[in-house]
């Protein structure tokens, strides 16, 4: 995204996603979600299994449809204008499969017979590093080759936008990386990407903005940068008392957001003066606290402050 893009401006936002719930019978896969995509940038829809990340991209592309809310893409009702959609989004879906059987470049010329002005396939291959096993059976391919001919059939059809979901889950370290520079060169060819992951390392590394996603709601949108930061401005100090304490004489400190045990250490969190605080009351009350120490903001930790609990394993 050029740096000095104005933020927020409404024509800037190529995808509005307004208040939008969706359920499936008793569950609530979507809640309440929000968000704005702007042309240009990769924006990341982060969250644990479950959280509603799919639902959310899904509703975008036009392939559910939502109980409430409004959503739209340049201006237009995905429901509505299923046409245009179809072109203005390439998307890759989970664990996309094709027949074993056929080749790569087939499955790129059929998936270029659906729109009215494809990519060149041969030149895709080129850019995705195909080109190679264009005559090799999907079967045949390595996880990695499997994964890039899914992106490279999502952009088929020439798209404003691509919606990449868990393209690199089940791919080892290096075909990753690959993976990301590749994901960055079709954002620098003009392509916005709405990137959806559950994992942090990914969403830090490639996204311009993060919606963060827990329980079928938007935690927190922002910078991977502004998230560590808005993580940063709550402390988090660790240490053990020796000696009984009651978690609510901390958590009635006014600098106090959370008090946690883990075994014997506590673990509270809180506002600029929480150092001070805690130390205070605890030697008001005869106690020295062991093993004091602060925690560098990790946006594992940014997490843990916006949705109370630890990202990994986090499932609803
Ligand atoms: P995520 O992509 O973050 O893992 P999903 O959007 O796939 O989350 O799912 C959110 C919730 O909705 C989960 O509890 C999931 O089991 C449920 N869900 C998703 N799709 C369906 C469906 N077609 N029918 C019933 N429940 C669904």
């Amino acid at each position: 995204m050029p740096e000095n893009m104005p933020e927020n401006m409404p024509e800037n936002d190529l995808v509005v996603v307004t208040d939008l719930r969706k359920t499936y019978g008793a569950t609530v896969a979507v809640e309440d979600v929000s968000l704005t995509v702007h042309p240009g940038e990769i924006f990341g829809i982060l969250g644990p299994n479950g959280a509603g990340k799919t639902t959310t991209v899904e509703s975008i592309a036009g392939l559910r449809t939502p109980d409430g809310g409004t959503v739209r893409v340049d201006g237009l009702d995905p429901r509505k204008h299923r046409t245009e959609i179809t072109s203005l989004i390439g998307v890759q879906l989970q664990a996309s499969e094709l027949p074993d059987r056929l080749k790569a470049w087939e499955a790129l010329e059929l998936y270029a017979s659906f729109y009215p002005s494809p990519a060149d396939p041969a030149d895709l291959l080129e850019r995705l590093g195909l080109t190679k096993v264009r005559n090799t059976a999907f079967a045949k391919l390595s996880g990695g080759q499997k994964q890039r001919l899914s992106i490279a059939l999502a952009l088929i059809g020439n798209p404003k936008i691509a919606i990449l979901d868990e393209l690199t889950t089940g791919l080892d370290p290096q075909a990753r990386r690959d993976t990301w520079e590749l994901v960055k060169q079709i954002r620098d060819s003009g392509v916005t990407i709405i990137l959806v992951t559950h994992f942090m390392e990914e969403a830090e590394y490639l996204c311009d903005r993060i919606a963060i996603i827990d329980a079928g709601r938007v935690v927190a949108l922002d910078t991977p940068a502004g998230l560590v930061e808005a993580a940063r401005s709550e402390q988090r100090i660790t240490f053990r008392v020796p000696g009984e304490l009651d978690d609510a004489i901390l958590k009635a400190l006014p600098a106090v957001n959370s008090v946690q045990r883990e075994g014997d250490r506590m673990v509270v969190t809180g506002n600029d003066d929480l150092l001070v605080a805690v130390v205070t009351e605890l030697s008001g009350r005869g106690l020295a606290p062991v093993g004091l120490h602060t925690e560098q903001t990790t946006l594992d930790d940014a997490f843990l402050a916006l949705a109370g609990r630890n990202f990994e394993g986090a499932e609803r």
